[in-house]
């Protein structure tokens, strides 16, 4: 198995195998795309969803509840300034004056030149705010700004005491939001690494003052273990503690699980010590007490938070990094996804060896879909070795083949995607077969 470098398969590789196979396209891309912003194809998609699934199975744990909460995309401003976005949330632009190109002042190094025209000559650093304001209904004001929201958290905030007084929950506990959020990066780039709309998966977990640092361990070690469950190597995956001038202003304590892509170890996941921050200010902002009563203690206090996010796209981006492999089959060059069963946007694809055994593939096509599979039927007159090296290209770990003698021993060839090699094995076990092989991955988280 040749790695192309341990880090080097090049982004426009990338670029150009999502486009080509239909997992994601510039936004727009027909009038010429729109910087930092993309779509998701058919599978890309199904990925993004298995992501998704994999995520939320990871935070059921031993510790307490989680439940799940889907909250508005726009927010008022009274909720970003209470948060401390309207006044905090910025990074520091610079422009070139003799080009005008616009970079991060903290992103760039100012004393090499301008990265487009090479000349010295810049403008002061100012603070750019990264939210994208916007106005509700038609009257202008203070009283009808809202803002896209920049974070998912605040929205689990601001429904806190909404939470805890109609669901059987009680601290400690969880809330976890999949959704979008929007940030106008100063510079996006990368592709899906820094976006200026893209999806966060955030839990915060509730919990008292006093536990709060032995959760922050636990929520630590489990995020790991999800990474791991989820097939990304180990050895590219660390946790970096933030030194104090890094702490975010609502942070007590801060680590980053960090991914080595080719242009370096960056975060993926923040995991943080919120303390009693958010509620705090929420209570103060709002005029609505926050504070959970203690039945033992028979007190009121502010629970405390941890919080773990990570960016979906982000993930995505580093789980085809990961799995990305160039090597040889049978003398022939071979892309190959290694992506784990659990998160693969296709788990099994059905082939009949000649057009004529289409309608029994049809059939196990439909049986796996009712079992709940994501499957598909490549039933195209290319030979088989091409229609195996077309699904390795988008990761399907199963290839299933009908031919002949399948009509008398009713059997199937399962040809695996990483191995290559092939069994047969009977059509009566084929589903839970492919089963058995979606239990790995979060399970062990
Ligand atoms: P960075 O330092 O890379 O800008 P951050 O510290 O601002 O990230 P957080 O606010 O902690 O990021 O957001 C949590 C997660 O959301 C990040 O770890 C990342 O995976 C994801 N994320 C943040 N900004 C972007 C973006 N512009 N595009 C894609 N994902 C993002």
């Amino acid at each position: 198995m040749i790695k192309p470098s341990e880090t080097s398969v090049s982004l426009e590789t990338l670029v150009s195998l999502c486009k080509r196979r239909g997992f994601v396209f510039p936004a727009a891309d027909i009038y010429g795309g729109i910087n930092g912003v993309y779509d998701f194809g058919p599978l890309g998609t199904l990925m993004k969803k298995n992501i998704r699934k994999a995520w939320l199975t990871s935070l059921e744990n031993k510790w307490g509840s989680v439940v799940e909460l889907e909250g508005s995309l726009l927010a008022p401003e009274a909720v970003w300034k209470a948060s401390g976005h309207v006044e905090g949330f910025h990074d520091p632009m610079i422009d070139c004056k003799n080009c005008k190109h616009r970079y991060r002042a903290d992103d760039t190094d100012l004393s090499k030149g301008c990265p487009h025209c090479g000349k010295n000559d810049w403008t002061e650093v100012r603070n750019f705010n990264m939210m994208f304001k916007t106005q509700l209904g038609a009257l202008e004001g203070a009283s009808s700004t809202c803002y896209l929201r920049p974070e998912t958290a605040q929205a689990i905030f601001v429904n806190f005491k909404n939470v805890l007084s109609t669901c059987r929950v009680k601290v400690p506990f969880g809330i976890a939001q999949a959704g979008k959020s929007f940030r106008n990066e100063i510079t996006p780039k990368q592709f899906l690494f820094r976006m200026r709309e893209f999806e966060q998966m955030e839990i915060e977990w509730f919990c008292k003052p006093e536990t709060s640092n032995d959760f922050l361990q636990q929520w630590i070690d489990h995020r790991l273990a999800f990474y791991k469950a989820i097939g990304i190597s180990s050895e590219k995956i660390r946790v970096r503690e933030h030194t104090k001038d890094e702490l975010a202003h609502y942070a007590a304590r801060c680590v980053d699980v960090e991914y080595l892509f080719p242009f370096g170890w960056k975060e993926i996941e923040g995991i943080a010590h919120r303390g009693a921050f958010d509620l705090t200010q929420h209570s103060n902002h709002s005029g609505k007490d926050l504070a959970v009563f203690d039945e033992e203690t028979k007190e009121s206090y502010m629970p405390h938070v941890v919080e773990a996010s990570v960016g979906t796209d982000r993930l995505f981006l580093t789980l085809l990094y990961d799995s990305y492999f160039e090597d040889e089959v049978e003398g022939e060059k071979r892309i190959v996804l290694k992506i784990d069963p659990t998160i693969a946007p296709i788990t099994a694809a059905f082939m009949p060896l000649v057009k004529k055994l289409s309608e029994p593939v049809e059939k196990l096509y439909h049986a796996a879909k009712r079992a709940g599979l994501s499957v598909q039927v490549d039933d195209s007159g290319a030979s088989i070795g091409k229609r195996y090296r077309r699904q390795d290209e988008i990761g399907t770990p199963f290839c299933i083949t009908y031919d002949f003698e399948s009509e008398q021993d009713h059997c199937v060839t399962v040809r695996h995607r990483d191995t290559t090699k092939q069994e047969r094995i009977a059509i009566e076990k084929l589903m839970d077969y492919l089963h058995s092989h979606l239990t790995k991955g979060t399970r062990n988280a």
